[in-house]
């Protein structure tokens, strides 16, 4: 019996981890991607074409059971189209909001779902407008097809507003206050094709330059209050999209409350150490979901710290290779390294939260950092893609 065939816009990591997802459930990943060297590529099914490339869209869907993507940056069009021949899920309508900061935005203030001060912008006239109703220092951040930092850029004062709208590509973009938040927290939930709804713990996520350099499972100190709100705010989003599959959710934790920075339809790094630290991980879940199975479970039976490996792999990571680790779990994505880019992770399992910091400490030390939970997060000033 050949498995069946789940097809991916996207063949990245997180492509790659949902093929691996796949498998240990009887399935497989078919990818589609332009990047002929994209990582999931190295394991599964890929056709190197352009996202809107209708014959190779075609060839995706071809006797696939459903249809889903691993990034936002792919056209609806595609997605809609292929809605004809395919299930598809989540969907045209939901990515449409999710792959734009500012229909994100729209739609959480539809909600009444608190986050920064916002306005859009169009032009280097705009910035200044914008910069009196949300004041300095303030993010410009390019609507569509930034990622990990890029496509942003710190405005201090108003005089900064050309170099920014230059540094981002003069695209429309949104400007937003900085947050001076407590530290960033994440929640990772799925929801059924019947809409039922399986929250993962809140993380907190801890960011550097823009790029998530750690996560905590579950986040040190948090309220059942916080955990509500956090769940609540994800409900709201996940069912005014109509969304099937995982969602992400990216929080400030405030003293005035949470404020969302972003959310994605997707599966997400934040949520990583569910693969090692829950019995069903995102990556298994976005597949039940959108298979229309039943949701397994998302207690977190290992607390986890996650750390993404960025730039380079570090002697340590390349030791354990040798000498492998109790709770240490080491998952490289086979990218080339180059500054910047996320090239895999480790995720330290333990008993308690403390143990498995303790234990990253010791076994991967230059990932494991050195600040005591409290992050100072901040915008790369040179961030434009
Ligand atoms: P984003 O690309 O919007 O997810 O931003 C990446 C990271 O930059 C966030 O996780 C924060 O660490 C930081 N950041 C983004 N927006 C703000 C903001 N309005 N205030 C303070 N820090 C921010």
């Amino acid at each position: 019996m050949t498995s069946e065939v789940i097809a991916v816009m996207g063949a990245g990591q997180l492509g790659l981890m949902l093929h691996e997802a796949a498998l240990r459930m009887g399935y497989r990943c078919r990818f589609l991607d332009p990047a002929p060297d994209a990582c999931a590529g190295r394991v599964a099914e890929h056709i190197v074409a352009p996202f809107d490339d209708e014959e190779a869209l075609d060839r995706l869907i071809d006797g696939a059971t459903v249809l889903t993507y691993e990034n936002e940056h792919i056209p609806t069009e595609a997605l809609e189209r292929a809605s004809a021949r395919v299930s598809v899920a989540p969907s045209a309508q939901a990515l449409r909001v999710a792959q734009d900061r500012l229909h994100q935005r729209e739609l959480l203030d539809r909600l009444g779902i608190a986050s920064a001060p916002h306005a859009p912008v169009s032009s280097v006239e705009d910035i200044a407008e914008a910069l009196r109703m949300v004041g300095t220092p303030a993010i410009i951040k390019a609507r569509r097809g930034g990622f990990d930092g890029r496509g942003q850029a710190m405005i201090h004062a108003a005089e900064d507003a050309p170099a920014a709208w230059e540094a981002i590509g003069q695209r429309p973009a949104m400007l937003e206050g900085v947050v001076s938040f407590r530290r960033e927290l994440s929640i990772v939930g799925v929801r059924s094709q019947a809409g039922e709804m399986r929250f993962y713990p809140v993380v907190e996520s801890v960011h550097e330059r823009g790029i998530l350099v750690r996560t905590r499972a579950p986040g040190p100190g948090l309220t059942t209050e916080i955990e509500h709100e956090a769940q609540r705010i994800a409900r709201a989003v996940a069912e005014a999209l109509g969304h099937v599959g995982v969602l992400a959710v990216e929080l400030f934790e405030t003293p005035r409350g949470l404020l969302v920075n972003e959310f994605a339809t997707r599966v997400h790094n934040t949520g990583h150490w569910t693969i090692e630290g829950s019995p069903t991980s995102q990556f298994e879940h976005h597949l039940l979901a959108i298979l229309s199975r039943p949701l397994g479970t998302t207690d977190l039976v290992a607390p986890s710290i996650m750390c993404n490996i960025i730039g380079a792999i570090p002697p340590s990571v390349i030791r354990l290779r040798d000498r492998p680790v109790e709770g240490v779990h080491v998952h490289l994505y086979g990218k080339e390294p180059r500054p910047g880019r996320k090239i895999g992770h480790v995720t330290c399992t333990a008993p308690t939260l403390q143990e498995a910091e303790a234990l990253a400490g010791r076994v991967v030390p230059e990932l494991a950092g050195a600040e005591g939970g409290i992050p100072t997060g901040g915008i790369p000033a040179d961030a434009a893609e």
